[in-house]
């Protein structure tokens, strides 16, 4: 059935998105503070707003993706809860801690509305193709509802837990990937000056106990993996300014919560020193070039 849906935040991400509901039928109202992406996202065939009360007014479901934790909070507390309807379901599918997610979850209810926290995982291609994978923090007798409505956009829904625990799973999950890359560009670097042919320890590793998603799907070493960005000198894919961002996220909820997370700190370090050195907009694999030392 049609579903008349706000959308808020009509980025790099937002905008493939939101032209998904389009295409699976919703009536998609959408807002940017960007002139120029409520543009594209009208190109595209969504209704454009002059705010954020005016697109989510009469909306049967809201679906945000913002940039980080201080933009989410914002807009819910100031523009959206108290504005569209009650009982509407609110779904906040932008990266951001755990902390915000919980007390933007506990106002939203107070308010009287559905809110789920349901990042993704699947980058800006997973968001044209409408293959992104949601982790979703709400509860469980509100999931069946989040899970249709997210399923344009979707080639999974999981439901993680309580609120907060899509983002949970979002920030460990790519703490995890930040390891397991400079794992395996270390690796790679240290084989290329044993003078092992990077392509054997491949084909090698790939058989054996070191073999990691980084390093099957995603090899930061040019020509083993066709679809890697390493292939097109680590241009397009999940850059490092972003994979920076996610692992701060992991770092401040491990502080906050008591957890040791030494791998996750040096990687964050790492990161942090290879955005500084001007490559941020590259993707993450690009690590192997600082491990090999060169740029
Ligand atoms: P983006 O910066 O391209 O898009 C964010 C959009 O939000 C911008 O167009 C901006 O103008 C808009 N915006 C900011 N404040 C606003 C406000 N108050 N009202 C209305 N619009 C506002 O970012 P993105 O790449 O689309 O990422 C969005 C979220 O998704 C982030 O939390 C990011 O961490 C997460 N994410 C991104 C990727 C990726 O590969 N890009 C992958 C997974 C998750």
């Amino acid at each position: 059935a049609m579903t008349r849906i706000a959308f808020i935040g009509l980025g790099n991400m937002g905008g493939g998105m939101a032209a998904r509901l389009v295409g699976a039928g919703h009536e998609v109202i959408a807002y940017d503070l960007s002139a120029e992406a409520l543009a594209r996202a009208a190109g595209r065939g969504c209704t454009p707003a002059a705010s954020v009360r005016e697109a989510v007014a009469g909306a049967e479901a809201v679906i945000t993706m913002l940039p980080a934790g201080p933009q989410v909070r914002a807009v819910y507390e100031g523009e959206i809860l108290g504005q569209a309807p009650a009982g509407a379901l609110l779904i906040d599918a932008s990266t951001i801690d755990v902390e915000t997610a919980r007390a933007v979850a506990e106002k939203a209810a107070a308010a009287g509305y559905v809110f789920a926290d349901a990042p993704v995982s699947g980058g800006t291609a997973g968001a044209e193709a409408g293959t992104l994978a949601f982790m979703v923090g709400c509860d469980e007798d509100c999931f069946a509802a989040i899970e249709a409505l997210l399923a344009p956009m979707a080639r999974a829904v999981l439901r993680a837990g309580d609120h907060g625990a899509g983002q949970a799973a979002k920030i460990c999950n790519n703490m995890l990937l930040g390891i397991s890359m400079i794992g395996t560009c270390e690796a790679f670097a240290l084989a290329e000056r044993l003078g092992l042919e990077p392509d054997k320890f491949f084909e090698i590793a790939s058989k054996s106990s070191g073999q990691c998603w980084s390093l099957t799907s995603y090899s930061p070493w040019p020509g083993l993996v066709e679809t890697a960005p390493s292939n097109r000198d680590y241009s397009g894919g999940f850059a490092v300014a972003m994979m920076l961002k996610d692992l701060k996220l992991a770092q401040a909820a491990a502080a906050s919560n008591g957890a040791s997370t030494p791998l996750g700190a040096q990687a964050e370090a790492l990161y942090a020193l290879w955005d500084r050195l001007g490559n941020g907009g590259r993707d993450f694999s690009s690590m192997l070039q600082f491990l090999r030392g060169g740029a």
